[in-house]
């Protein structure tokens, strides 16, 4: 395994298994005696399967950040081979520096595991997502399994009606849905919507 400034992006849905094949391509790197860390937005306060343990008690901790200039100096000060991004749509930075801090780090022969939502519960994507993926040396879409039906998921459907772009949440506030059964719920959503709605006035 020889893998030195590359960038290798795991993306899909909730529930997906991005953040396992994250934690698996940095696992296998430790084994190869890379030296690595990995990286998580601080916004992000779940703390389940955020570490995986492997019967030699192997551990990869994620460290907490803000902003993602923060891995650069970190990168140099530990002399880093590669390191690991998880949920990189939650970090505030702009594509266009994204792109910049990655090409820094990639220049530096430093390979960057990142895993990330490809869209949010409105199914827009992810601007950042969405920039990394054409200059990706490796690229993974994950499906989770549809709720509804079985079939390959697409999407993360949020079951409460905030609005908000942003709402850190397990399986208590999102289930993963196929095109068309999302497709489905949506309109059935909007529909109550326009009821209530109508209701109001007739009141
Ligand atoms: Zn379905």
């Amino acid at each position: 395994m020889k893998k030195q400034g590359k960038l290798i992006v795991h993306t899909g849905s909730m529930f997906s298994g991005k953040t396992t094949s994250l934690w698996r391509e940095l696992y296998r790197m430790k084994i190869a005696n890379y030296k690595i860390a990995a990286f998580k937005p601080s916004v992000d306060n779940r703390d389940d399967e955020r570490k995986i343990v492997s019967h030699d008690k192997l551990e990869i901790d994620a460290i907490k950040i803000s902003d993602l200039n923060e891995i650069v100096d970190y990168a140099e000060n530990h002399e880093l081979d590669a390191i690991g991004i998880d949920e990189v749509q939650f970090f505030p930075n702009d594509p266009s520096e994204v792109i910049d801090i990655f090409t820094k780090l990639m220049k530096k022969r430093i390979t960057i595991v990142v895993s990330g939502l490809d869209m949010d519960f409105k199914t827009r994507p992810f601007e950042i997502i969405k920039e990394i993926m054409p200059i990706a040396d490796e690229l993974t879409k994950h499906h989770a399994i549809c709720a509804s039906c079985g079939e390959d998921a697409w999407a993360s459907y949020r079951k409460s009606s905030d609005d908000s772009r942003i709402q850190i949440g397990s399986k208590d506030k999102y289930e993963p849905l196929c095109r068309e059964c999302y497709t489905k719920k949506m309109s059935e959503r909007e529909k109550t919507k326009n009821q209530i709605a109508m209701e109001d006035l007739n009141q």
